[in-house]
């Protein structure tokens, strides 16, 4: 089962793919986690895509479709995964389509989670981020805050905010995905497979119970 998870940074693609690849038992593919984890390393490859990743632009199409190409050719993804951040473009969305269909497969939905900019802005600074590869647990200082401050629940590592959760980036972020990423709803929407969660802050809605509705819009 290949679910994408689209929307604007900071709806929770990442809190809800999460949830959902344990509750459905295939991987959470998280393209911001495989470039950030490049940039760590250090080498010529994530000093390249740090350079657009810090300013909030998105890394070159050949290069972001060659790394997740990669990531899909692994064993674990044979049964299906929740792309997180993947595809952001069109030609990535393209690109995605002919890969799956070369090995039989196809997207069962393309998740769009809506949030107005400005609750995104303040879910986004106050977001913290468990650093450890095998955890990655998020959570919100506001609404989701870790038991012991600072410290993730899950595998008590010390929480960091990504250098690219703050205002100015954020905006960034936003300018880009209003001007390229948006655009792939509608080609998702063309193929009759999206599935729209509209959020709001104030409301009591948890992810856990955006998790759930999909899983059930899914195995109906
Ligand atoms: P995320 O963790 O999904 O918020 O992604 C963090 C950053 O990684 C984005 O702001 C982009 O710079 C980069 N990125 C993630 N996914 C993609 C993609 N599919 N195409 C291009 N850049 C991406």
């Amino acid at each position: 089962m290949y679910v994408i998870m689209l929307g604007a940074p900071g709806t929770g693609k990442g809190t809800v793919g999460n949830l959902l690849s344990r509750e459905l038992n295939v991987p959470h593919i998280s393209s911001g986690e495989i470039f950030r984890s490049y940039v760590k390393k250090h080498g010529e490859i994530g000093k390249k895509i740090d350079s657009f990743i810090s300013y909030g632009r998105l890394v070159p199409d050949d290069l972001a479709i060659e790394l997740i190409e990669k990531r899909l050719q692994e064993t674990d993804v044979e049964n299906g995964a929740i792309l997180d951040g993947f595809p952001r473009t069109l030609p990535q969305a393209k690109v995605l389509d002919t890969m799956l269909k070369n090995n039989n497969k196809k997207i069962e939905v393309a998740v769009n989670l809506s949030l107005p900019d400005e609750e995104i802005i303040s879910r986004i600074v106050t977001r913290r981020t468990c650093p450890n590869p095998m955890c990655r647990e998020i959570y919100n200082l506001d609404y989701n805050p870790p038991k012991v401050e600072g410290i993730c629940n899950k595998c008590g590592t010390k929480l960091i905010q990504r250098s690219d959760d703050n205002e100015e980036t954020v905006k960034e972020r936003l300018k880009i995905y209003h001007q390229i990423s948006e655009n792939i709803i509608d080609y998702y929407k063309n193929k009759d497979l999206l599935y729209t969660v509209k959020l709001n802050n104030s409301s009591n809605t948890t992810t856990k119970d955006v998790a759930k509705e999909i899983k059930e819009y899914l195995l109906k």
